[in-house]
């Protein structure tokens, strides 16, 4: 129905709602600022104590003669690490969001993409996963270089951490058009149609998958293409497994 709504006669009505929502609006926005900032700042706090806690333990792994001592102390160590991760993760996902302190700067994604590989292969390599790149050289894009590295380590850690022993893992980057398209295809067990919206929940993990992570790694993935105006989507690879496509504006496309 596109008949004009009867609101001639009442202005001052209307405008007291307008006002309203408006007041609304401020609010649900600044309440949402501030718990991105009591997170941010509850994250960063932590760094600290974690960091000088892991210290402590590996001093005291350096001196511990008994296996049953070691054994406490690498737990110890275990979940330092995996709340350290946690605490950065954090901090990434609201300053992402919040885009704080990074300037756009022309970035070479393939160039990026190659070095985070080189970066990962170590935890490819214990798990005998073959990390392979193709595509173009030379892919410019205007980006945030802290939040795409972020936005490719998580992609790659979780093609390694979902890939079978022995399977690999491929990365694809080339120009298309206006757009930087990075794909990345693994030989893990894909995510289910259902299930493709709701992994980029904050927080979310399919109960199905083992593997121990925060379930920030998409949530953080998203941000990121988000603040690049860029697109994400998920879709099965060959017969099994999961393939990324992310595209960026590149470096023309990008110009704001
Ligand atoms: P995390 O990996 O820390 O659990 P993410 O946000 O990165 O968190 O991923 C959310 C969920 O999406 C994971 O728990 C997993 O169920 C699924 N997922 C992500 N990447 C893959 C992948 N490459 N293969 C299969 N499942 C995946």
């Amino acid at each position: 129905d596109l008949r004009p709504l009867p609101v001639e006669g009442r202005p001052r009505e209307l405008a007291a709602m307008f006002t309203r929502i408006n007041a609304l609006l401020a609010r649900v926005s600044d309440s949402a600022q501030r718990e991105r900032a009591f997170i941010a700042d509850a994250a960063h706090e932590l760094r600290t104590p974690l960091a000088a806690m892991r210290i402590n333990v590996e001093a005291l792994q350096r001196q511990a003669s008994e296996p049953r001592q070691q054994q406490l102390l690498d737990g110890i160590v275990s979940g330092n690490v995996r709340a350290t991760r946690l605490v950065s993760q954090l901090l990434r996902l609201m300053r992402s969001d919040a885009t704080v302190g990074e300037q756009l700067e022309p970035i070479c994604f393939d160039a990026l993409v190659q070095e985070r590989m080189a970066a990962l292969a170590g935890i490819a390599d214990a798990r005998g996963i073959e990390l392979e790149l193709s595509g173009d050289n030379g892919v410019l894009l205007a980006g945030r270089r802290e939040s795409l590295v972020s936005l490719v380590d998580n992609l790659l850690d979780n093609a390694i951490k979902y890939s079978p022993q022995g399977g690999k893992v491929l990365a694809d980057v080339r120009a298309e058009g206006a757009q930087c398209v990075l794909r990345i295809a693994d030989q893990g067990p894909g995510i289910a149609p259902g299930l493709r919206e709701r992994v980029f929940d904050r927080f979310f993990r399919d109960p199905r998958q083992a593997q121990g992570g925060s379930g920030l790694g998409l949530a953080i993935v998203r941000a990121v293409v988000e603040q690049h105006g860029g697109g994400i989507g998920l879709d099965a690879a060959g017969s099994m497994g999961l393939c990324v496509t992310v595209s960026l504006p590149s470096a023309a496309g990008a110009k704001r």
